[in-house]
């Protein structure tokens, strides 16, 4: 006789740790300086000028992407020396990391996302492309912390994930002084906006699996989870 109260928690950490390594071992193969550290601070630094690997997902071109039909202008990295250094404080942040670099197809200071640019304007196509490139970091990042047909990690974590990764939002779209405001529009604009922020979720889930498959041999698919199912969720008592 079996006793799952071990056997999950041991299964959850194995599953981890395969994913923990799949992932540092792909931004590695890419060009990084991978530095896990609890107390490390959760970026992306570029310390020489490196070439894309693939072409910069866009609405538009990730909307005209069918599912499971990958054309991102791929091309095999080169480098002589790490390109950049990636820190991150464990698993959760590292897969948040690793969802941007497949959206940018590049190791670049914060993804190539021009944060002079704050605050981003959520009624311009330009603005929102922000606002879908952090939803798909959030949802993809939770849908590998779950796993896949097995569903080795917990809800509660992903739970947890999902809401700490928003919780950093609003600063983005000058709401940081009223955050309540941006929580209660979210929900509406991703609705409004539905097809924009299922494109680049569906693109993150494609390039995250065909780098993690490239990289490190590592083909387990994870369950497809959607902004608005873990938006669902919360505030759930599990
Ligand atoms: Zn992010």
């Amino acid at each position: 006789m079996t006793m799952p109260g071990l056997t999950i928690p041991e299964l959850e950490s194995d599953a981890d740790n395969l994913l923990l390594e799949a992932c540092s071992k792909t931004l590695r193969r890419l060009g990084a300086d991978v530095r896990i550290r609890a107390e490390g601070e959760n970026l992306i630094r570029s310390l020489l000028q490196g070439s894309a690997f693939a072409a910069r997902a866009t609405v538009s071109a990730c909307a005209q992407q069918g599912r499971g039909n990958l054309d991102w202008g791929w091309s095999e990295p080169t480098f002589d020396a790490p390109i950049a250094v990636i820190e991150a404080s464990g698993l959760p942040n590292l897969l948040h990391e690793f969802v941007h670099v497949a959206l940018a197809g590049q190791l670049a200071d914060d993804h190539g996302i021009d944060y002079r640019a704050i605050p981003y304007d959520l009624g311009m196509p330009g603005g929102r492309q922000v606002l879908w490139d952090e939803l798909a970091a959030c949802v993809v990042s939770c849908a590998y912390l779950l796993g896949g047909s097995r569903q080795t990690g917990s809800w509660m974590r992903v739970d947890g994930w999902f809401d700490e990764q928003l919780g950093i939002q609003p600063i983005f779209y000058g709401m940081d002084d009223a955050p309540e405001h941006f929580w209660s529009m979210l929900p509406g604009l991703v609705e409004l906006h539905s097809s924009e922020c299922r494109a680049m979720s569906e693109c993150a889930y494609e390039r995250v699996a065909a780098l993690l498959e490239w990289g490190a041999a590592y083909d387990a698919k994870p369950a497809r989870l959607s902004f608005a199912m873990l938006w669902d969720r919360r505030g759930q008592v599990l």
